[in-house]
């Protein structure tokens, strides 16, 4: 296939933009990239697909999301954390069953194709939500993920009354024995396209020995971690009750950081935490969206990547972003560094593509496979549509995507050579019938928690 007439945003070394461009797909693979004419000439018996001059780039990867609450977004919105997680998010996630699990990591997969996502990290797959169904859903959807399974063993917000609900309560043999058998089914599996990682909970959810095993068992097989680190202040105190100056500290003493770690959020993290971050290779998925909706902090996405930290980007979730749309959340990363630094030009709109595309990939540990538009990566990409309002004019591809872009302006969806979206309709999942099931299940979750959501303005 030639995806002829683009303006390619390539993220190559030199990063180029390549205008009145081609790229050429064969299997799973990018063949070929260069101007029109000349590819195709090269090519000439290819199938081409026009495309209109519109932007093609690499496909977004979104480093931190909660699949499972897809089906419970917008359901604890204006709470203030305690709140947020107690009475509402915990509480409906602990009533899930297997068939919510999927029902939601399908409705999540849809949204996020369909908004130019092709790679994502699932960090916190609970025992209740059934990791076979969410890894069929992957493989199903044609999206490539690495999907960490939830590991704890210590109970402790189980404890405070009202807090954690039952129903989210794992034992932390199990929760090991059954992310390693997970690992073992699915690992690799749709060539490749799903990885499976460790997704223990934040310090405070589980014990340091439990993380010591973790870290070694990860090392031995070659599996990725995620991990909430930092993400409200309260955690630099429970760090602290442990005998460490940061959670970061406590991390790179428990084996949990290096090249295939993630952390989520690190909003309070300082200069000694990035100088550990940057020499460990560990990746920060910045969630910009959820840090403001809850009020957690800004975090110093400039500074982190100064000190030469691997710096991603996340949507986080349905009650806290509320959407998976990573497109929206490319322009509050830019606009809140620049708020936080008093500078308008510290993280500018190139910076914010890296961190959607390599430096997702490098996160995924996949950046010789993915994240830029050159001969011989895995063809992952996107196009988008420019003749819209609000993306003219155009004077700058980069910061148009960057800071004007909705994602809903993404037409084609391509992933492992694989047209899973074109002209909006996307050819993996049914999106009618998604849909409508989880507008089914969501008030019968709801109802099996005992909690009464709806407006709070009267109804008539
Ligand atoms: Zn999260």
């Amino acid at each position: 296939m030639i995806f002829d007439n683009v303006t390619a945003i390539t993220m190559n070394a030199r990063r180029q933009i390549l205008t009145q461009g081609a790229v050429v797909v064969k299997a799973n693979r990018i063949a070929a990239v260069g101007k029109s004419g000349e590819i195709l000439s090269r090519f000439p018996d290819q199938a081409v697909i026009p495309c209109n001059g519109n932007v093609l780039m690499p496909g977004l990867i979104d480093t931190h999301v909660h699949t499972a609450q897809a089906m419970i977004r917008g359901c604890a919105d204006d709470l203030g954390l305690i709140d947020w997680l107690g009475k509402r998010v915990w509480v409906l996630q602990g009533n899930y069953s297997e068939e919510d699990g999927r029902a939601s990591a399908a409705l999540c997969a849809l949204e996020m194709i369909q908004s130019g996502t092709t790679a994502f990290l699932e960090c916190m797959l609970a025992e209740r939500y059934g990791f076979d169904g969410v890894a069929e859903v992957v493989l199903q959807s044609g999206m490539r993920a690495a999907i960490a399974k939830i590991v704890m063993d210590l109970p402790s917000y189980a404890k405070i009354e009202g807090f954690m609900h039952s129903g989210m309560v794992e034992d932390g043999r199990t929760s090991v024995d059954n992310t390693l058998a997970a690992h073992k089914k699915w690992n690799g599996a749709g060539e490749g396209r799903i990885q499976v990682w460790f997704g223990p909970r934040t310090p405070g959810g589980a014990t340091l020995e439990l993380y010591d095993e973790i870290g070694a068992l990860a090392e031995e097989r070659g599996m990725g971690i995620t991990i909430h680190l930092s993400e409200v202040r309260e955690d630099l105190e429970y760090a602290r009750s442990q005998g460490f100056r940061s959670p970061a500290e406590l991390a790179l003493a428990h084996h949990l950081l290096g090249p295939r770690t993630v952390l989520a959020h690190c909003v309070w993290t300082d200069e000694a935490d990035w100088k550990i971050f940057a020499q460990t290779g560990t990746t920060v998925a910045h969630n910009p969206a959820s840090n403001s909706k809850c009020a957690s902090g800004i975090a110093p996405v400039h500074r982190m990547l100064q000190a030469g930290v691997n710096v991603a980007l996340g949507c986080d979730g349905g009650p806290s972003n509320n959407t998976y749309d990573l497109i929206r959340d490319l322009r509050l990363a830019s606009y809140l560094a620049n708020l936080r630094e008093n500078d308008p030009t510290v993280v500018p709109a190139e910076a914010v593509l890296e961190m959607a595309t390599l430096n997702g990939a490098k996160a995924l540990g996949l950046d010789r496979e993915i994240g830029s538009i050159e001969p011989g990566k895995r063809a992952d990409f996107i196009l988008i549509d420019m003749d819209k309002p609000h993306l003219t004019p155009c004077w700058d591809p980069v910061s148009t995507v960057a800071y004007c872009a909705h994602g809903s302006d993404v037409d084609t969806v391509v992933i492992d050579g694989r047209i899973v979206m074109q002209g909006r309709k996307v050819l993996t999942l049914d999106e009618e019938v998604v849909v409508e099931e989880a507008r089914r299940r969501a008030p019968e979750v709801a109802r099996r928690a005992g909690l009464d959501i709806g407006p709070r303005w009267p109804v008539v």
